[in-house]
């Protein structure tokens, strides 16, 4: 691998169409990466190269020792940019990584590579107004050769970044989900705490027989005793009852940091926020309902239809999103734009960029 130095030459700028970009990985200048080895983490490289060398053998390939995390950052509209809650991803790969018998990622190094990869992607900030943003993707990997079951003993933690388009191309507008029993994503007490690929790996089939259906996602309920509510594949549940923020307590769920925050923020508010286990049946006495999540922030949900019963949850009976789930979105993409007072101190300012 090319290890380079980060350099001042001027790059030009980029005139991509911002507004109407994926989200998909679009190549940028620079990766990081650091590798643990011999007991401990090595210098922060800087790769020009977006392919990574790896043994045929290594744990991450056999036995899923992957884990990740999803953040961005935002050009704000006095030309700040601004890194959402780094130090919550930070922390959360390191319980993934003892979840998953890995080496924790020290949060300083973890900072440090994720200030790194946007100060040298810079021309990759989508600019303010555009809707898009800064996609940023740490992963770990065991790197390891290993036939047996066992975890590895060096490691790879990398960070690449991509811009993403707006999630809501045609507006902030509610989709529907459904309930399936047929399948679930992760165990009762297994990797669902965790963000580690193979929970994604479980949840494609049922992903895409929703998909077939009309429905953006499926929302899985406990797989213990299918009687709860857990969460939407890629993002957390909420939703209104009245007046309260409700969202289940689950040990099959990955903790949200976009769900931390609304809770945050609806408690600045004076929205009452209940943190419990919530019936299937629940779904009928309630006002509205949202996926959370870092990619879209809120995607409000218009029906929710359980396949199994024939039951159908009108969510939004007009097809708009409710009034608690639009003010929480503006609120919450307000402080990460520098619109809205950051009073919890959530984001970091990347300085001369
Ligand atoms: C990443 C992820 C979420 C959303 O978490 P955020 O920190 O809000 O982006 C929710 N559920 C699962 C399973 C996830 O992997």
């Amino acid at each position: 691998m090319q290890n380079i130095e980060p350099n001042m030459i001027m790059k030009e700028e980029l005139n991509l169409d911002w507004a109407n970009l994926p989200f998909g990985y679009v190549p940028t200048d620079y990766n990081v990466r650091c590798y643990y080895r011999d007991g401990k983490w090595g210098e922060i490289e800087v790769s020009t190269s977006d392919t990574i060398n790896i043994h045929m053998a290594a744990t991450a390939l056999h036995y899923g020792q992957e884990i990740f995390e999803g953040l961005k950052a935002f050009r704000g509209r006095d030309g700040k940019v601004r890194v959402f809650r780094m130090e919550e991803n930070a922390q959360r790969i390191r319980r993934s990584a003892e979840g998953l018998c890995m080496e924790p990622v020290p949060t300083e190094i973890f900072c440090e590579m994720v200030r790194k990869a946007v100060e040298l992607n810079a021309r990759f900030i989508p600019p303010y107004g555009s809707g898009a943003s800064l996609y940023i993707r740490p992963l770990e990997i065991g790197m390891t050769p290993s036939v047996g079951v066992k975890s590895a003993t060096e490691y790879l933690f990398m960070i690449l970044v991509s811009p993403v388009g707006p999630y809501f191309k045609t507006g902030f507008k509610p989709t529907n989900i459904c309930i399936m029993r047929e399948y679930d994503r992760v165990a009762p007490k297994g990797t669902g705490r965790f963000k580690t690929g193979g929970n994604y790996a479980a949840s494609l089939k049922s992903g895409n027989h929703a998909h077939e259906l009309g429905y953006s996602a499926v929302l899985y309920l406990d797989p213990r005793d299918k009687k709860y509510l857990d969460e939407c594949g890629p993002a957390n549940f909420f939703a209104i009852k009245n007046g309260v923020y409700i969202t289940p307590a689950s040990e099959s769920i990955l903790p949200s940091v976009t769900n931390k925050s609304l809770m945050a923020l609806c408690e600045d508010l004076g929205i009452k926020v209940e943190q419990r286990h919530i019936t299937v049946e629940e779904l009928a006495e309630v006002e509205e309902a949202g996926a959370c999540g870092t990619a879209a922030v809120i995607s409000p949900v218009g029906e929710i239809d359980d396949i199994d019963t024939g039951e159908k949850y009108i969510i939004s009976a007009d097809g708009n999103p409710g009034a608690v789930s639009t003010r929480l979105y503006n609120l919450l993409r307000g402080i990460q734009l520098g619109e809205e007072e950051d009073t919890h101190g959530w984001n970091t300012v990347i300085e001369n960029i």
